[in-house]
């Protein structure tokens, strides 16, 4: 332990099980010396992310389905009611229909473009809105993208283009914060095995792909992402925002 986070409080979405990045996150800044919120997204997964939290020694657990106002607000309003301020959040957190991660992308449906646009991008406007005002020394506020953001990656769809919605807002929000001392930036991450990445069909190939190819020769593991949220929570991230940084064995930079 360094304490790289000691006396930071952070507010952590998306913990869903012990393979989620936010949960291997949540152990760096523990292991760091941060306070931590954690939430979940309805009562199907309340008591898992309870157990989860228990491990952690978090100390609160909240419910927020980010695409609904009242629970983003009601969260906010909880964590000022507890005497909080926030130093970190992490936002990591992504949904598309799994038939829109199978087949091509011309097919993708109006409903689901708009739902993976709404839980995967829009959803880190709507939480930096809530959470700046409690960020009152400045703070860094941290999502998680892809490099289907930029390139086409087979089935990963319309998730590509709502990752590039992401990116954009990580820019526009990086501007709108910064003067609030509130650093924006997103880690692209190398595919590791999640619930989440296991919707997009063939997911395994892609794992296979990468470790044969990109100059490391094996994937990204979680806690290597999770260092890097440390390194961007804490005063050593203090001079970057609007950031895209990629933790993926270097896979990014390849061409032929
Ligand atoms: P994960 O464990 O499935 O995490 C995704 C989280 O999003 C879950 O906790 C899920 O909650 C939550 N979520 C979905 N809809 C929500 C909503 N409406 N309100 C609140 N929470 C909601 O998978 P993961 O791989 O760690 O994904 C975390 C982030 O990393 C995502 O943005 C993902 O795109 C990104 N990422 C992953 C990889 C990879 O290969 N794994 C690579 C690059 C980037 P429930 O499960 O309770 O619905």
């Amino acid at each position: 332990m360094s304490n790289l986070l000691e006396g930071k409080s952070a507010l952590i979405l998306g913990v869903a099980n012990r393979w989620s990045l936010a949960y291997a996150i949540a152990e760096a800044f523990r292991r760091e010396g941060a306070r931590l919120i954690l939430t979940y997204q309805s009562d199907r997964q309340k008591l898992t992310v309870e157990s989860l939290a228990a491990d952690l020694a978090a100390d609160r657990v909240l419910a927020c389905d980010v695409t609904q106002d009242q629970d983003v607000d009601r969260l906010v309003a909880e964590i000022k009611a507890g005497g909080g301020r926030l130093h970190a959040v992490i936002h990591s957190i992504a949904f598309a229909n799994r038939e829109d991660l199978s087949r091509p992308f011309v097919e993708t449906s109006r409903s689901g473009f708009l739902l993976a646009h709404e839980v995967s991008a829009y959803s880190l406007v709507t939480v930096a809105r809530a959470a700046a005002p409690l960020m009152t020394e400045g703070g860094s506020i941290t999502t998680l993208s892809y490099l289907g953001a930029t390139r086409v990656v087979t089935n990963y769809n319309v998730m590509g283009v709502a990752k590039a919605a992401l990116e954009a807002a990580v820019r526009y929000l990086a501007s709108d914060l910064g003067p609030k001392k509130i650093r924006v930036n997103a880690i692209s991450a190398g595919p590791i095995k999640t619930a989440s990445a296991r919707a997009v069909k063939d997911f395994a190939s892609v794992l296979d792909f990468v470790a044969q190819r990109c100059p490391l020769r094996r994937n990204t593991e979680p806690a290597e992402v999770a260092d890097t949220a440390v390194f961007l929570a804490s005063d050593l991230g203090r001079g970057l925002t609007g950031n895209i940084l990629f933790v993926d064995s270097g896979f990014q930079i390849m061409g032929l």
